[in-house]
């Protein structure tokens, strides 16, 4: 099956898709920017189901429920910290897109919608963090995979752009016209 990747503007806790990318920290107990957003979106339950996980590493992922989110679940990823990039930061950010999918393909989850991970609070330069989500998003689907279509939400105008120009230019002059 050919997995649409599309570029979407707006806040992810709307979409209603089988799971939204959460962009946590490794406590998994909640934060600022798209975290909040869903925590407070998803309600208090989906803070108890991550007490219960325990924390997770920077680049791995876990799966809890969507609550009252319109999403059936939540797939909560950590990415890095940007320290310049020689810190192994493009390696971490793609195993979060990695790791995530394959979440949602043990789930057997068809639509998934992704964050701009890492380009908040953690200062990953959103043209080269686009870059490797579509890589990484391609690579995946490529090798194995049942979902119909695969969401880059991005919060802000700007960023839109960006990652719909880095979809463009991986698209090539074959298909530029996407
Ligand atoms: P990180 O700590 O991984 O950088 P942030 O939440 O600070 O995570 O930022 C990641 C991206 O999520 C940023 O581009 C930010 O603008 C975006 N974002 C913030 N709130 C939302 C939301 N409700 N829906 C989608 N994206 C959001």
């Amino acid at each position: 099956m050919t997995t649409e990747l599309r570029v979407v503007r707006g806040d992810i806790v709307t979409l209603d898709v089988d799971a939204v990318v959460n962009a946590a920290n490794t406590t998994l107990l909640g934060g600022r920017g798209v975290d909040g957003a869903i925590h407070y979106a998803a309600g208090p339950a989906l803070m108890e189901a991550c007490r219960a996980i325990g924390g997770c590493p920077t680049g791995e992922a876990r799966i809890t429920p969507g609550f009252n989110l319109p999403a059936r679940w939540i797939i909560h990823t950590v990415g890095p910290v940007w320290k310049g990039g020689d810190r192994g930061e493009p390696r971490l950010l793609a195993a979060c897109y990695e790791n995530s999918l394959l979440l949602a393909k043990s789930h057997k989850l068809r639509t998934v919608a992704f964050p701009a991970i890492s380009t908040g609070a953690y200062a990953y330069p959103p043209a080269l963090a686009a870059g490797i989500a579509i890589d990484s998003i391609r690579r995946f689907v490529a090798a194995a995979s049942d979902l119909e279509q695969v969401l880059l939400c991005c919060y802000s105008g700007e960023d839109a752009s960006t990652y719909k120009r880095a979809l463009r230019m991986e698209a090539g002059g074959a298909r530029g016209d996407r």
